[in-house]
Formats: structure tokens, C-alpha cells, sequence
């Protein structure tokens, strides 16, 4: 079997590669193209897929890729329908990110774990879910005492942490290691499926470790500073907090 790369995995700031077609679906409303190597990250974990183009030098013809998404262990990238049809098995393209959009994302997504790993040492609330868009995202805690005294605190200790300069660090991890760590188990590492034997950690060096699939910057002075936009009680104890990009 074809080994595919997935370099969103491995290195967050590729953001172009050239990559040969293993697979076409021509089929439903938009054409689904595999490659054998790319740059896409197809969404998860809160972080929307990401978009971009595919180029073919031979002809100079160009595809917007409008979202990705994982099935069966490939990035399926999906293209913007065009008249003359998608590319060809074996046509080989050059993948390009829309790598604004893409950065930011990344910048929001540390900002959210700085956001986590705050919320965890200074009140011990847990995580129950997140989203983001570029430049914006939500957190949800279970945190009943969270409410307008705390948020403006928090947004100071949020930006005194990205301020400090701390590496973002990438791992992986067999399943045992990773389920001998007690800062993972708050992030419900145990919820994995039982056949996933890696885990992939991201650690904000002395402040948040989680298990995690999506793309970060490697240091937090990347994110620059955040502003608390809203927060909002979803029941006694889970409560929401937003949060933006400053600069
Ligand atoms: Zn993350």
C-alpha cells in the first residue's frame, strides 16, 4: 500500500508540496481528490479543514480546494466544480495552502489551549469542548463558579503566558506513556478508540498538555494577545468562554 504523507502532522508550517493523484471521485456533487502527499489539514478537534489550490504545471490548470476531511485514514480534498472536469490519477500537482487562513487558525488554536491550560491551573476546570474560526474560537468548561470577576483575570493570566515565550512541543506517544500521564486524562484521552496504539500530544512547555490532532505555532509570542469577547452559562455547571485574536 502507498504510504501517504500528511505533513500537517508533522510539520504545521508546510504549506506547499508537490504531490501525485492516487485517487478521483467524479462522481457526487464535488470531485474528491487523494494524493500521496499533502500539506491539507482536514479538519478535527475543533479546527475547520483547511482550503487552497492544487496546480498542474503541464497545463497551468488550477483547482480550488474548498474543504478536506479524513475517510479511512486519507485526506480526501474536495474540489470547487469546474466544466472541464478534476484532475487525472497520476497527474502530478502542486498542493497549496491558503496559508493566511491556515496561520491564523493556528495562532487561534494555541490561543485556546492557553486558554485550557489557565482555566486548568488556576481553577481546576476541565474542558468539554471547543471551536474555532480564523482569528476566533469558544471553549467549554465544566467551571460552575466561572463568571464576570473571573473572565477579566483570566484574559490577563492568558496573555501573561503568550507573553513568556513558551515553546509548543509535538509528540508521539505509545497509548500506554500516554495514558500514564495525569495532565492527558483531563482532556478524556481514555475516550480514544481502543485501536489507536499512537497518541499525538501537543504541550505548551510548563503550562498545557493535551492530546491532540490539530496544527499550533511553535511558540506562544506567534499567537500574540487574546481578548475575552463573551462567556455564557450552558447550565449550572458548564459554561462557555470566547475568545479573540487581539493582533
Ligand atoms: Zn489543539
Amino acid at each position: 500500500m502507498d504510504v501517504r504523507e500528511q505533513l500537517c502532522y508533522t510539520d504545521a508550517y508546510a504549506r506547499t508540496t508537490e504531490a501525485r493523484v492516487v485517487d478521483v471521485d467524479a462522481g457526487g456533487d464535488a470531485p474528491l481528490v487523494v494524493l500521496d502527499r499533502t500539506v491539507f489539514y482536514p479538519g478535527g478537534g475543533g479546527q475547520p479543514p483547511d482550503r487552497g489550490l492544487l496546480l498542474r504545471a503541464r497545463d497551468g490548470r488550477r483547482w480550488t480546494v474548498r474543504a478536506a476531511r479524513k475517510s479511512g485514514g486519507d485526506i480526501v480534498h474536495e474540489l470547487e466544480p469546474t466544466p472541464d472536469g478534476p484532475p487525472s490519477r497520476d497527474d502530478v500537482l502542486t498542493v497549496d495552502l491558503d496559508w493566511s487562513r491556515r496561520y491564523e487558525l493556528m495562532r487561534t488554536h494555541t490561543a485556546l489551549h492557553a486558554l485550557c491550560g489557565v482555566v486548568w491551573r488556576d481553577h481546576g476546570a476541565l474542558v468539554t469542548g471547543g471551536n474555532m474560526e480564523p482569528g476566533a474560537g469558544r471553549m467549554d468548561f465544566e467551571f460552575e463558579r466561572m463568571g464576570g470577576d473571573l473572565v477579566g483575570e483570566i484574559e490577563a493570566r492568558v496573555n501573561e503566558e503568550l507573553r513568556s515565550k513558551r515553546d509548543v512541543r509535538v509528540n508521539v506517544l505509545p497509548r500506554e506513556e500516554a495514558f500514564e500521564i495525569p495532565d492527558l486524562i483531563r482532556t478524556k484521552v481514555n475516550l480514544l478508540p481502543e485501536g489507536i496504539q499512537e497518541i499525538r500530544t501537543v504541550e505548551i512547555v510548563g503550562l498545557d498538555l493535551q492530546a491532540d490532532g490539530g496544527t499550533h505555532v511553535s511558540n506562544t509570542s506567534e499567537v500574540g494577545g487574546i481578548r475575552v469577547t463573551g462567556y455564557e452559562s450552558k447550565g449550572r455547571i458548564n459554561k462557555r468562554i470566547r475568545i479573540e485574536l487581539t493582533d
